[in-house]
C-alpha cells in the first residue's frame, strides 16, 4: 500500500516551523510496512490544496493530511477535503459536546463562533477524538457500499486521514487510533525488532552484515545511522506475531554473534542511558561525572532516566583549568606539562571525581569541541574520556569529526558506552 503525506501550512513553506509531523508519520508508515513515495508541503491556499490532494489521491492509496484543522479562516483542510471528495460537511453532536466541555474545563465562558467549525465532520467519516485540543481527526474510507459511485467518484478504496498540526495532539491520536486502523488495512502483520549498536561506525557495521543484507528476503534488515550509534531493524511479514517472532529470532541471534557486546540492547524503546542506569543500579554503583567540553550533557542524559537518583548523586562541570584543580584536584603540573586536553588530565579528573564524591565510578571528559582552539597536534574533535571503576581507570582517546554540537554529542555517547563496557568487563553481561 502506498501512502502520501501532505503537510498543510504556510508556516512550513516559510521555514517558520520544522516539519516534524512528516518525519514522524514517515517513520510510522515504514514501521507499518506502508510505502511512502511522496511527501508534499502546501500552504494554506484553497486552490493549491485542491490540486495537491487530487494529485495525491490519483497516485496513492492512503493520503494523510496534517494541519489546517483549527478554528481560523486559514484552516482549510477539512473544507477542501470535503470538496475534493464531493461530500457534505455535517455537524457532529459528539464533537460539539466535547468542544463545549473542553472550554468549560478551562473555565472559558464565551466560546467564539469560529470554534464550532471544528464540530463539523465530513459525511461518512470516522471521527478521531482529540484529547489535547479541540479539532478532531477524521478517517474517510471511500467505499462503494457507502453509496460512492465509481462513475462519479474515482477514489473508491482510497483512504484519507486528517490530523491536527500540533504534534502533541497528532502523536497520541496516531498512536491510539490511526496506527491500529492502518495495520488493519494490511494483510497479516509486520513484526520487527531493533538491534542497537554502539562503538562501531555505520560503514563498518554494514560491511559486517553485507552478506545478510544481500541475501535478505523475509525477514528484511535495514540499518539506520544515529550519532555514535547504528540501529539495525529486523522485520518479518507474517500471519501473526508468534510467527513473526519465530522468523526474526535467527537473524537477531546472528547479529548478536557478529556484534557481541557492541550491542547494547535489542529493545526498541531502550536507550543507551537506560541500559547504563540499569547496569549501575544492578551492581549498586554510584556514578559521578566530571565534564569539561560536554558541560553537563552526560549528567543530563543519565537524569533523563526515571530512577536516576539511585545511581547519580553529583556531577562536576569543570570547564576551566582552575575548576579542574579546585574541585577535582587536577595537579597544576599535569595541566602545564600535558595540557587540559590530555590523557593525564582526563585520568586525574576521573580519580578526583571519585575522591571528591566517594562514588565507586566516575566518567570524566575533556576535549576540543571547536570551532576554535584546535592545533596541529591537538585538532578540533580530540577528546579524552576516562572511566574510573573500583580503582581501575580506563582512558580512551577519540578524534571526532563534525561541528561543535556533533563533537559534544559523540562524546556523550562514547562516554556512556565506555562506562557500559567497563561495567560489563567488571561484572559480565
Ligand atoms: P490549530 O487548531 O492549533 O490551528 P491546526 O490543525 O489548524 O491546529 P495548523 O494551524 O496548521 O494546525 O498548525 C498549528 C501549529 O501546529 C503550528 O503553529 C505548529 O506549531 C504545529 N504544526 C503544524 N504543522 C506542523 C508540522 N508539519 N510539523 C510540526 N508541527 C506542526
Ligand atoms: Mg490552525
Amino acid at each position: 500500500m502506498i501512502a502520501e503525506i501532505i503537510s498543510v501550512g504556510t508556516e512550513i513553506l516559510l521555514g517558520n516551523i520544522v516539519n516534524t509531523n512528516a518525519n514522524y508519520l514517515s517513520v510510522k508508515c515504514a514501521e507499518l510496512g506502508i510505502i511512502n513515495y511522496f511527501q508534499v508541503s502546501v500552504g494554506d491556499n484553497e486552490e493549491r490544496l485542491i490540486k495537491t490532494l487530487s494529485l495525491a489521491l490519483s497516485r496513492s492509496d492512503i493520503v494523510i493530511l496534517t494541519g489546517g484543522l483549527g478554528p481560523t479562516k486559514d484552516d482549510l483542510t477539512k473544507e477542501v477535503t470535503a470538496k475534493v471528495l464531493r461530500r457534505n460537511l455535517v455537524e457532529d453532536p459528539h464533537t460539539k459536546e466535547r468542544i463545549y466541555s473542553f472550554f468549560q474545563g478551562r473555565n472559558i465562558k464565551d466560546i467564539t463562533e469560529n470554534n464550532w467549525k471544528q464540530a463539523l465532520t465530513i459525511e461518512g467519516a470516522m471521527v478521531i477524538d482529540n484529547n489535547n485540543g479541540t479539532a478532531p481527526g477524521l478517517i474517510i474510507r471511500i467505499e462503494e457500499e457507502k453509496g460512492d459511485n465509481k462513475d462519479i467518484n474515482p477514489y473508491i478504496n482510497k483512504v484519507v486521514i486528517l490530523l491536527p498540526g500540533p504534534p502533541n495532539e497528532l502523536i497520541p491520536m496516531f498512536e491510539q487510533k490511526i496506527k491500529p486502523f492502518l495495520s488493519s488495512l494490511q494483510p497479516g502483520i509486520l513484526y520487527s525488532e531493533m538491534v542497537k549498536i554502539c562503538g562501531i561506525g555505520e560503514s563498518k557495521a554494514e560491511s559486517m552484515i553485507q552478506d545478510l543484507i544481500e541475501e535478505q528476503t523475509n525477514p528484511t534488515i535495514a540499518t539506520y545511522a544515529k550519532t555514535g550509534e547504528v540501529h539495525i531493524r529486523v522485520t518479518a511479514a507474517a500471519d501473526n506475531y508468534e510467527l513473526g517472532n519465530r522468523l526474526v529470532k535467527p537473524m537477531v541471534d546472528e547479529l548478536k554473534k557478529r556484534f557481541s557486546t557492541a550491542i547494547y540492547t535489542t529493545k526498541e524503546q531502550e536507550s543507551l542511558e537506560d541500559v547504563v542506569v540499569a547496569l549501575l543500579a544492578k551492581h549498586h554503583i554510584m556514578l559521578t561525572t566530571a565534564e569539561s567540553c560536554t558541560g553537563g550533557l552526560i549528567a543530563g542524559r543519565i537524569v533523563n532516566v526515571p530512577g536516576a537518583s539511585a545511581v547519580l548523586g553529583e556531577g562536576f562541570i569543570t570547564y576551566s583549568n582552575e575548576a579542574k584543580q579546585k574541585y577535582l584536584g587536577v595537579k597544576e603540573e599535569t595541566l602545564k606539562a600535558f595540557g587540559a586536553v590530555s590523557k593525564e588530565t582526563a585520568e586525574e579528573m576521573a580519580l578526583g571525581a571519585v575522591k571528591a564524591s566517594g562514588s565507586k565510578a566516575s566518567l570524566a571528559v575533556t576535549g576540543i569541541a571547536g570551532p576554535d582552539g584546535g592545533t596541529k597536534e591537538k585538532p578540533v574533535g580530540l577528546v579524552y574520556i576516562a572511566c574510573a571503576l573500583k580503582e581501575r581507570v580506563t582512558i580512551k582517546e577519540y578524534r571526532f569529526k563534525g561541528n561543535r554540537q556533533k563533537v559534544r554529542d559523540y562524546t556523550v555517547i562514547c562516554a556512556l558506552d565506555l562506562l557500559r563496557n567497563s561495567l560489563i568487563k567488571e561484572y559480565g553481561v
